[in-house]
C-alpha cells in the first residue's frame, strides 16, 4: 500500500437499538449505533413489527390532533362570527325604522 494514501481503517463496535453488537472495521473511526440491524429487521426475523423510531406515531397523533382542534376553533369562530353578523343585520334593520 502507498503511505499517506488510506483512510485509517479501525476496529470498531456499532450497536443496534435492539442490544446486538457487532465488532467489524470502519473508516469512520467511532463506535456508532444503528436503528435496525440483521437481528431484528422484520425481512430477516420474518415478523411485522411497527418501526416507531424516535416517536414518529406520537408526532404525527399530536400533529393531527393539534389540526383537528385547530378546525374544530374554526368552526366555532365562524359560528360566532355568523351569529355576529346576523346580530348586526337585525340591528341595522330595527335601526332604520326607528328614525323614520
Ligand atoms: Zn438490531
Amino acid at each position: 500500500m502507498k503511505p499517506n494514501t488510506h483512510p485509517v481503517y479501525n476496529p470498531v463496535t456499532i450497536t443496534c437499538a435492539c442490544g446486538t453488537a457487532y465488532k467489524t472495521r470502519s473508516g469512520r473511526n467511532e463506535d456508532f449505533h444503528v436503528d435496525v440491524c440483521a437481528a431484528c429487521h422484520p425481512f430477516f426475523t420474518g415478523k411485522q413489527k411497527l418501526m416507531d423510531i424516535a416517536g414518529r406515531v406520537e408526532k404525527f397523533k399530536t400533529k393531527y390532533s393539534a389540526t383537528a382542534e385547530k378546525a374544530a376553533a374554526s368552526k366555532a369562530g365562524k359560528a360566532a362570527v355568523k351569529a355576529k353578523a346576523e346580530k348586526a343585520d337585525k340591528a341595522a334593520e330595527k335601526a332604520p325604522k326607528a328614525k323614520a
